[in-house]
């Protein structure tokens, strides 16, 4: 099959090239049709995306993105919300799963976290009603509320999952949040296997660190699932192993929760773990689980033995090394 290959930017090129190094010794079938995006491409050409990018994911629906920029200056839109906005991609899921070997508060974390993805205060209605008052607009629909939330009841019926929490502040956001938590109601109505919760979002930044381990599947509206989503990578030891999927009814995007790394890009020491975990959920998703698991367990073992791992934890050794390392792990 083909597939998109969006290498981004910053460490995008470097963290891209683990991914199709270990596709070429894991001997995959899968061919990597690579296309630009983002600052860098946007700075040499004055667009964001190459020609031909969307018409190759409208073909081949299925993508992997690495991290990217937004051009500075008006008139360019981020590449994120773009290709969130062209392919429908609804629901952001984040699994946040404990690494051995990875320092962190907190052991066996085992949770998911699904976002909603195109609306909320992140539909980007704002303005300014005087030079010293600006209006943003909280938009929520019974629509995308009920679909997020029967993808968050479906995911976790098929994952084994056991219980399904609603982050929400209806009790202030009577209308918005409480839509939202209505159509969280009538949708769990239909998984009677699926033990339904709703925590009010403080609440639940506050229970997450106390107990973590008493949440399950979580399902938010845009803005608390993005903070929220990032408190979960802390509670597993950050965003360096942190992937998730943006996915639509036609097409799935999977991409690295962190940034371009410019602090650090080109020196060849980025850690491709994210990405290479997003490629795992995206062999998952494609049913190919043999050799999603043979790649988590490569790069799991790289990582808890410690040896040949990137600097950002706590390692010397370089991207391709740590790439070499996990090929010679998949034997
Ligand atoms: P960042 O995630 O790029 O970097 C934060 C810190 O983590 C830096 O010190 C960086 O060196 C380190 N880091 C991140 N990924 C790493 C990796 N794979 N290996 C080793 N170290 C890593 O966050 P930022 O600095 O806030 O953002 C930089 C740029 O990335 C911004 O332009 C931002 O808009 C963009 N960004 C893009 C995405 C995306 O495309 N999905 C997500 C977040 C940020």
């Amino acid at each position: 099959m083909k597939a998109v290959l969006i290498p981004g930017d910053g460490i995008g090129k470097e963290i891209s090239k683990s991914v199709v190094d270990i596709t070429k010794a894991m001997n995959l079938d899968i061919e990597w049709v690579e296309y630009q995006a983002g600052a860098e491409y946007a700075t040499k050409t004055k667009e964001v995306f190459e020609p031909g990018l969307v018409d190759a994911i409208k073909e081949y629906k299925w993508a992997l993105k690495g991290p990217t920029a937004t051009p500075i200056g008006t008139g360019f839109r981020s590449v994120n919300v773009a290709l969130r906005q062209q392919f429908a991609t609804y629901a952001n899921v984040r699994p946040i799963k404990s690494f051995k070997g990875i320092n962190s508060r907190y052991e066996d974390i085992d949770l998911v976290m699904i976002r909603e993805n195109t609306e909320d205060l992140y539909k980007g209605i704002e303005y300014m009603i005087n030079p010293n008052m600006a209006n943003g607009i909280k938009l929520i629909t019974r629509e995308a509320s009920e679909k997020i939330c029967r993808y968050a009841f479906d995911y976790a019926k098929n994952n084994g999952r056991k219980k399904v929490t609603a982050v929400h502040k209806a009790n202030i956001m009577k209308y918005t949040d409480g839509l939202f938590l209505e159509a969280f109601r009538e949708v769990a109505k239909e998984y009677p296997e699926i033990e339904p919760q709703e925590v009010i979002v403080d609440n639940m930044c506050m229970q997450l660190v106390i107990r973590p381990e008493t949440f399950d599947v979580l399902v938010a509206p845009n803005l608390y699932g993005d903070i929220v989503s990032d408190l979960c990578a802390g509670l597993v030891g950050g965003l360096g192993f942190a992937p998730s999927g943006n996915i639509g009814d036609e097409y799935r995007i999977y991409e690295a929760v962190h940034g371009s790394a410019p602090d650090i890009a080109g020196k060849g020491i980025a850690n491709p773990s994210a990405l290479l975990l997003a490629f795992v959920l995206m062999l998952e998703a494609l049913g190919k689980l043999d050799d999603a698991n043979r790649l988590k367990a490569a790069l799991a073992a790289v990582v808890e033995e410690g040896v040949t791992i990137t600097p950002d934890i706590g390692g010397n050794a370089s991207t391709e090394e740590f790439t070499a390392a996990i090929i010679r792990k998949l034997g």
